[in-house]
């Protein structure tokens, strides 16, 4: 993606084929999607349309969306760290039937079962499906040529511990080359007025230009900018930003805005070659 003459995310997101529909503070989203070129790959996140995706309240996050193939969908507890659980299908190469794993939490079948800790996802081929469950946090996916994926649930906190590094290196340790990213809904800059010691830490990490300003004038953090810098950090490459603010658009929902607890998801899987 060579456009560099713009800060406008919206405007990237609106070059992507297969972007989906979100309305700047209406109720209309349909999921937005992201195919990135070459790889295999796809990612989808959903929105306040989509309804309640979260652990708790839903047994299948890819129910009633379109195009989403069957897969095993593996989620987590997602605890703002920085561990990394490679689905078990994943490990052993070209060994990627359906098969059932409830020890590795791979292929679980519904919320009850054990379901792993951690805050990134990482799989190969077609049998397990990756999700991550957002309000206000970024949904990064990951995807490289060889049809190697990752979810990374990245909050601040998450990306000051190295969740997106972490997940780019386990990638590579399965065979990634080149790893491209795409980033979803996720609060803003103009709506994430944020604590001084808290922002330093993250610039003393990420660099300046993660530091901004509330539309009210506030102290701020761009948790976008800092997740483009971590996926940089691991020499991977930001490819796709939805460029909507879940505080901002209704269509989204947001713990911060609206102390919402339904949550949002992005599924990422790979399709057969
Ligand atoms: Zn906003």
């Amino acid at each position: 993606m060579g456009t560099t003459s713009s800060t406008s995310r919206r405007s990237f997101a609106e070059k992507e084929p297969g972007a989906g529909a979100f309305v700047a503070g209406g109720n209309t989203l349909s999921a937005l999607r992201w195919n990135p070129p070459g790889t295999r790959v796809k990612a989808i996140w959903t929105g306040r349309a989509e309804g309640d995706r979260r652990l708790e309240s839903c047994s299948d996050p890819a129910s009633n969306l379109a195009s989403v193939p069957q897969r095993a969908w593996m989620r987590l507890r997602q605890v703002h760290g920085a561990r990394v659980v490679v689905a078990g299908d994943a490990l052993g190469a070209g060994d990627l039937q359906g098969g059932s794993c409830p020890d590795e939490g791979g292929a679980g079948r519904g919320a009850g079962d054990a379901i792993p800790i951690g805050d990134a996802l990482v799989a190969a081929g077609v049998a397990t499906g990756l999700v991550v469950a957002t309000a206000d946090c970024a949904p990064v996916a990951l995807a490289s040529r060889e049809g190697i994926f990752a979810a990374v649930h990245a909050g601040w906190r998450g990306l000051l511990a190295g969740v997106v590094e972490e997940a780019v290196f386990a990638m590579r340790d399965l065979g990634a080359g080149e790893v491209v990213a795409g980033i979803g809904p996720c609060i803003h800059v103009e709506c994430y007025g944020f604590g001084d010691r808290e922002l330093s830490e993250v610039v003393a990490r990420f660099g300046p230009g993660v530091a901004g300003r509330t539309a009210g004038g506030a102290v701020a953090l761009d948790l976008v900018q800092t997740a483009r810098a971590a996926v940089g950090a691991a020499g991977a490459t930001m490819a796709y930003d939805a460029g909507v603010c879940t505080a901002c658009d209704k269509s989204c929902f947001s713990h911060r805005a609206r102390k919402e607890l339904e949550r949002q998801v992005m599924l990422v899987w790979g399709e057969g070659p």
